[in-house]
């Protein structure tokens, strides 16, 4: 058939009609109508964190991951110590591009069904003053855990020590208040819950570091403090801007401020984490983590205990029926995620819980059940 299919994934994720629209127009890099388009954008991102007093915003073209590279290779001196506190895949990809990066690099190992913990990240600082910064993914898409943002802000702050946040599942879902919240940088992207289509970065640079972050990248492209100078000065992105991305995220930004903003989209999430925990519970299926732990944002399954069970059978199947999963992103167990984010509701969440409820018929498993209860 030929309709999108819904995407239950941490992004790309589904758009609404008016977004994509956006892109049908072409547009120059030096034109005005575009250069307001990019200053706009600026503008509503700060707005979201209740930022302009205390930030810049710096988009950068790329994936997340090249906003997040970025950031640690601008704000952290080349000879910084960071430390990573790890509870997931995301985390193990942030300390491993800043050892890319050549900054030195301590990870502390949570495991993925636990946030991370202020406690031991106060031990941490206390043990090594070389520490310089610290990495902290606030909602770890590995496996959905949401992490203590301000306890760990808090412990960074009475430190003096720098925080990086990756907030790239979270920002615009879940508050983040600049006013109450102190960080370096916080890095976001244009294709998750501001439900944009992907391809840009961007990230939050607190005012007070940006100076000293000149000359401190060894990359040129990565380089935010560059982007953000020559942006100041031309309203022109450096190099070639993704056009159409930037104006899908702009229609995507009004949407989401007519919405009613971030409070408006997490209790549309919630309502979408609601009704597919409850249907995906009505199958058999049970989530990984407790719940006073998960963001709701991507939920982590088990997968069934049928021997029947592979997920990329189980994966064809539901996309048979219309709607995308994804696979598991842990070591140790059997899984599958579903995600609750997209310009999608709870009547799209409850047709997905049918079409795994199909896709376990087509399959010929009974139930959603995994062979171990518990964890
Ligand atoms: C999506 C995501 C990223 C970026 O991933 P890309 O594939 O580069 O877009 C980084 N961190 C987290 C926590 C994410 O959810």
């Amino acid at each position: 058939m030929d309709r999108d299919k819904i995407l239950l994934t941490p992004g790309p994720l589904t758009t609404t009609l008016r977004t994509k629209l956006a892109m049908l127009r072409d547009w120059g890099s030096w034109d005005s109508d575009f250069n307001a388009v990019t200053a706009r954008v600026r503008k509503s991102l700060l707005a979201i964190i209740n930022g302009q007093d205390s930030h810049v915003v710096v988009p950068l073209q790329g994936s997340g991951t090249f906003s997040v590279e970025a950031a640690v290779a601008t704000i952290v001196p080349r000879e910084g110590h960071v430390l990573v506190l790890d509870n997931g895949a995301y985390c193990k990809r942030a300390a491993r591009l800043t050892n890319l990066m050549g900054r030195r690099c301590t990870v502390v190992d949570f495991g993925d069904h636990e946030q991370v913990s202020p406690a031991v990240l106060d031990e941490k600082l206390k043990a090594d003053p070389s520490i310089t910064h610290v990495i902290v993914i606030h909602c770890e898409t590995g496996a959905g855990v949401l992490n203590p943002l301000q306890a760990l802000a808090d412990v960074c702050a009475a430190h003096g020590k720098g925080l990086i946040v990756d907030a790239m599942s979270s920002f615009a879902a879940i508050e983040i208040d600049a006013r109450k919240l102190k960080f370096d940088a916080l890095i976001a992207a244009s294709g998750k819950c501001l439900e944009g289509v992907p391809g840009m970065g961007f990230v939050f640079i607190r005012k007070a570091i940006l100076d000293g972050c000149a000359g401190q990248s060894q990359s040129l492209a990565m380089d935010l403090h560059d982007q953000y100078t020559y942006m100041e000065k031309t309203g022109q992105w450096r190099f070639t801007p993704p056009t159409h991305v930037v104006v899908a995220l702009a229609e995507a930004i009004a949407q989401f401020e007519a919405e009613g903003g971030q409070p408006a989209r997490l209790a549309r999430y919630t309502a979408n984490y609601r009704a597919l925990i409850d249907g995906m519970g009505r199958l058999g299926f049970m989530p990984f983590l407790d719940p006073s732990i998960q963001a709701p944002i991507i939920v982590t399954f088990h997968a069934p205990g049928d021997a029947r069970y592979e997920f990329k059978a189980f994966y064809n199947a539901a996309r048979a029926h219309g709607f995308i999963l994804y696979p598991g992103k842990l070591t140790q167990v059997e899984t599958f995620r579903v995600g609750c984010i997209g310009a999608i509701g709870p009547d799209e969440i409850n047709q997905a819980v049918h079409a795994v409820e199909l896709a376990l018929q087509d399959l010929g498993i009974a139930s959603g059940e995994p062979a171990i209860q518990g964890d």
